[in-house]
């Protein structure tokens, strides 16, 4: 399996066990990491990765991967960095 498959079935379970979010986040930030372990593969970002933090009222913030945020984006209903509808061709020319 490669890392990107690990991660994304990692960020799949985690969504459906509920230990990351499925629905609107407060605030995000993003810094460079100091080692601090990702919310979301349990690896360290290290301090040449960006790393995304979601603060949520009364939760503990979640730290994440740039890439790791990312699948985190498309995979639930956060409502952050959703990616681009299919394309710029208007359907109704197809
Ligand atoms: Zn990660």
């Amino acid at each position: 399996m490669d890392d990107a498959v690990r991660r994304q079935k990692m960020i799949q379970d985690r969504i459906a066990d509920g230990r990351l979010p499925n629905n609107k986040i407060g605030r995000v930030s993003a810094t460079y990491g100091t080692g601090e372990a990702c919310d979301a593969c349990s690896l360290a970002v290290s301090t040449e990765q960006v790393l995304y933090r979601l603060g949520r009222l009364g939760v503990q913030e979640l730290i994440f991967h740039n890439a790791c945020f990312e699948e985190l984006s498309r995979r639930s209903a956060i409502g952050l960095d959703r990616p681009r509808k299919s394309g710029s061709r208007c359907r109704w020319l197809n």
